[in-house]
């Protein structure tokens, strides 16, 4: 069956395009233009098996969509992509520690909005299946299971924290994590403060992951805000995680 999407967005013109769009590949629309709206509408669907992903704008005409977090935070299938016109890293951070799995400023492209969307579909769907546990990019390969990193067939050597950071990148390869995710799951939540941890210990495993570390194609910076592992080519992906919608024939 197609995913679900509710498009919370007060811009007509922005939600009339997105909504097309979106149809055209696959997905099942619908739109809110304000909170109110958004609120009845997840109501709604919830009686008809809920909603797979929100997109969720920032600015609406009853209030803040961040206030919606909270409510779809406990939908635990329901993924949630902020799309809002705010530039400034410090709400991204929050958004993303109060539970979105990711964020798009606008404008963004439509390329760009469809793969985080498959990315953040898949990570929910699997939360109740199989985790990533191999992961296969750039001549890298990351098995969790065998608890093996190469590169380019040789094997890598890492330091335990080095393999607890990059373990905890796999799980959610493709999404951003914040600074503040990983250093409370690699160090505890005590040090969720010590950013230069990480600056140090990516700047390492760069130089041990990465053809050129100077240029990271694999462990990626999303600047004042986290990292993400790039995401992996769908083939590589186990069977358990579910298939991007099918585009229809045109
Ligand atoms: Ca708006």
């Amino acid at each position: 069956m197609s995913p679900t999407v509710l498009l919370v967005e007060d811009d007509r013109d922005l939600r009339g395009t997105l909504r097309e769009a979106l149809s055209v590949e696959g997905y099942r629309v619908s739109s809110a233009a304000s909170l109110a709206d958004a609120h009845a509408q997840l109501m709604h669907a919830r009686e008809r098996g809920g909603i797979d992903l929100v997109l969720l704008d920032l600015g609406l005409p009853d209030g803040d969509g961040e206030t919606l977090l909270a409510s779809l935070r406990r939908e635990r299938n329901t993924a949630v992509i902020v799309i809002s016109a705010r530039h400034s890293d410090d709400p991204k951070i929050r958004l993303l520690d109060a539970g979105a799995d990711d964020y798009l400023v606008k404008p963004f492209s439509l390329g760009e909005l469809l793969a985080r969307m498959r990315v953040a579909l898949r990570h929910r769907g699997t939360l109740v299946q199989a985790a990533v546990v191999r992961y296969e990019q750039y001549g890298v390969l990351i098995d969790l299971q065998a608890h093996r990193v190469r590169r380019d067939g040789e094997d890598v050597h890492l330091t335990p924290t080095e393999y607890k950071l990059l373990a905890r990148l796999v799980r959610n390869a493709g999404q951003v994590v914040t600074h503040r995710q990983l250093l409370a799951d690699v160090w505890g939540s005590e040090f969720s403060e010590h950013t230069h941890y990480l600056r140090l210990y990516m700047g390492q495993l760069r130089a041990k992951l990465e053809a050129d570390p100077a240029d990271p194609r694999l462990l990626l910076t999303e600047t004042g805000i986290g990292y993400r592992l790039a995401e992996p080519p769908q083939s590589a992906l186990p069977e358990a995680f579910p298939a991007a919608p099918a585009r229809r024939p045109s």
